[in-house]
């Protein structure tokens, strides 16, 4: 576990230490005041996010650049790959430049920054090809991450692994630039939409300053009863088709080991015209049943065979992925990708897993 910077966290529950926490003056870490030293003149800014960007990766990058736009930088927004078209609510999210679109103009932007901020990814290998382009880069690189365990590609490091989301700690440093008045709505609601779909609204991974941050944003003027409407309630029919196909026909459990499996075919693939982003989510499904403590989404992809992991508690699926399907993530939700087959990869995760899990007693 890694801290930027000596935090409010060393809290028990008693009156006294959370007055404390409310009255907490920041330190300003050396990572700010570098950050802060950066941007005392107006820059060429590029941000770059994780392929297959997700709530937390959008709302960091789209909220973090509206922030940098206000400072009269010039910013612009790079996703490897497109984006789901439920979050398309966010602010100047039209302007995002995608690698797979346009590969030049990606290229271009990176290769013409002074400063490239990397949101939500820890190695280089989860921006595909930009990767070589950002190492190759003379700018300034800064980072800012809650994976576990981020390469050291980056000049400055706001990496902290008990931190919610991204958007959490962009919110942080922010604050600590001294710039909480810059934030609006509409950079709000970019951050708030991180903080719900990272922690699976409030649910799992949060911290007692998740919270904070989540009303502080609120008072700024975030809506949060519209944005969870935009977020949740914002599925085509073939989303719940596609869901009810899964429980129904493509869900296996290990009972003995507290396990569900699940798997979508190539041809499950064209059946129910899956697109990038509506598979989000169905894994969390078979963490609702009693006694489930891991569950694996395994698709077929193009190429690859893609595995989604969840647990509960102490099992850390970040070291499944790691050690046996070449992927990462957090403790609780990694993923990873495979070149074999679909029922190679589904027989694997019923080898791995008893090694993992107690045999339970019926
Ligand atoms: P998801 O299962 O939603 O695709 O990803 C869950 C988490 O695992 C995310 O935090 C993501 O960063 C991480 N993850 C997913 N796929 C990969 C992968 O192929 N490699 C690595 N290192 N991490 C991954
Ligand atoms: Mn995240």
């Amino acid at each position: 576990m890694k801290s930027y910077f000596i935090f409010r966290e060393k809290t028990e529950n008693n009156f006294d230490v959370c007055n404390k926490i409310l009255t907490f003056a920041p330190i300003m870490s050396d990572e700010i005041k570098q950050l802060k030293q950066y941007l005392s003149l107006p820059k060429e800014i590029a941000i770059i996010t994780h392929r297959n960007p997700d709530g937390d990766a959008m709302g960091s990058s789209l909220g973090l650049a509206a922030y940098l736009r206000k400072l009269n930088h010039s910013v612009k927004v790079i996703y490897p790959s497109e984006y789901p078209i439920g979050f398309a609510y966010m602010t100047n999210v039209h302007q995002v430049i995608i690698f797979d679109l346009d590969q030049n103009a990606a290229r271009l932007a990176i290769d013409k920054a002074d400063l490239i901020f990397c949101l939500d990814f820890n190695g280089l290998d989860r921006v595909d090809k930009l990767g070589e382009n950002i190492q190759y880069s003379k700018a300034k690189k800064v980072l800012i991450d809650h994976h576990l365990d981020p390469e050291p590609f980056t000049d400055i490091e706001f990496s902290e692994t008990e931190a919610s989301s991204t958007c959490e700690l962009v919110f942080k440093v922010i604050d600590e630039l001294g710039d909480r008045n810059q934030i609006d709505s509409a950079i709000g609601d970019c951050l708030f939409t991180g903080l719900v779909t990272d922690t699976g609204s409030f649910r799992y991974g949060t911290r007692p300053y998740t919270y904070e941050v989540a009303g502080i944003l609120k008072s700024l003027g975030v809506d949060d009863y519209k944005l969870a409407d935009k977020i949740f309630n914002s599925q085509k029919e073939k989303h719940l088709r596609l869901l009810g196909h899964c429980l129904a026909n493509r869900m296996e459990v290990m009972n003995d080991y507290g396990v569900g499996i699940m798997w979508l075919t190539k041809k499950d693939y064209i059946d129910f015209d899956i697109q990038r982003g509506d598979t989000e989510g169905i894994v969390n499904y078979m963490l609702m049943m009693e006694n489930i403590k891991v569950a694996a989404f395994v698709t077929e992809q193009p190429t690859i065979i893609k595995i989604s992991l969840r647990s509960k508690g102490d099992i850390s699926v970040q070291e499944i992925a790691a050690k046996y399907f070449n992927g990462g993530g957090h403790k609780n939700a990694s993923g990873g990708g495979v070149y074999a087959s679909l029922n190679d990869i589904i027989e694997k995760i019923k080898k791995v897993m008893p090694q993992y899990l107690p045999k339970v007693l019926h």
